[in-house]
């Protein structure tokens, strides 16, 4: 058994995967059944195909994967057995969600439980901050105050917005140029996105809003963003993207304003070697 919970890196997975909620302490925890499928190793659920040692002991297919064919617990040879019993058990067991104490309420049966999991709308949030790994998570109240404090990010009140952006040496696109700056508005929070990327052989800028919230409520807002000079202009309404959706997937769908290198660099004015952008928007709700 020690040699099971020393193991690298199992403990680390945990809290990662499993935020203090594991069902362990669930209220609907009542028969020792469902400890059985929490997998001694890595402390998971397990889900078919489960595995067992001539021994009986029990794992998961990630940590089978891992401990080549050893026993975690007894140290003999795994082989390959299944652990039917247990995967029929399992069928027969309704658990909460893992979010139980977020505020999701649901019970499913063992083997939906994931899925719902993966899309119940309690889970928790990646931090929207782009251009860094960053591996923070949370309820949106979380993420706002991380991206104050931790990525010191710029926060502005209102719906409406004129913001500039400056570069130097705009013919640097490949490495990635981007900036965030969040807008409160109708109680809400939402993320202005700018970036310098190719599209295909061309250097574009885009700049993007998503929603700090659920894609069901991102789509109750549309907003428009503008950028021109010289009596030329380019304007852009759209719907805000959840941060449910990456960064990267919003940008990779182009939804967003584009503006095109020699467009942005005509619209800087002066000598074309340095990007100055205006951009205005305005963010609405739709009734
Ligand atoms: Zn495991
Ligand atoms: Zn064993
Ligand atoms: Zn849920
Ligand atoms: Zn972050």
């Amino acid at each position: 058994m020690a040699i099971a919970k020393s193991e690298a890196g199992s403990n680390s997975m945990l809290s990662k995967t499993t935020p203090g909620l594991g069902g362990k302490h669930g209220l609907y925890s009542t028969n020792g059944v469902h400890e059985l499928l929490e997998c001694p190793v890595c402390t998971n659920l397990m889900y078919p195909p489960i595995h067992q040692c001539p021994n009986g002991h029990t794992l998961c297919s990630d940590c089978k994967i891992r401990v080549h064919n050893c026993c975690p617990t007894c140290r003999y040879e795994l082989g390959d057995i299944r652990c039917l019993a247990l995967e029929k058990v399992a069928e027969s067991l309704e658990l909460p969600c893992r979010y139980q104490s977020l505020g999701c309420h649901d019970i499913f049966p063992y083997y939906s439980k994931l899925k719902h999991e993966q899309h119940c709308r309690f889970r928790l949030y990646n931090c929207p901050y782009a251009g860094s790994e960053c591996s923070v998570t949370g309820d949106i109240p979380t993420l706002v105050g991380h991206l104050k404090e931790d990525h010191k990010v710029d926060m502005h009140d209102g719906c409406t917005f004129n913001h500039r952006y400056v570069k130097a040496n705009p013919n640097e696109v490949e490495n990635a140029t981007w900036m965030l700056t969040v807008f409160n508005c109708f109680g809400r929070q939402f993320c202005l996105h700018f970036e310098a990327f190719q599209l295909g052989m061309a250097p574009v800028y885009m700049a993007f809003l998503r929603f700090m919230g659920d894609d069901i409520e991102a789509k109750k807002f549309s907003y428009s963003l503008e950028v021109g000079a010289n009596g030329r202009k380019l304007i852009w309404q759209g719907i805000p993207r959840s941060i449910r959706d990456s960064h990267g997937k919003v940008r990779d769908s182009q939804d967003g304003l584009i503006i095109q290198r020699n467009l942005a660099l005509y619209f800087s004015g002066g000598d074309r070697q340095e990007l100055k952008l205006r951009i205005t928007g305005r963010i609405w709700k739709e009734e």
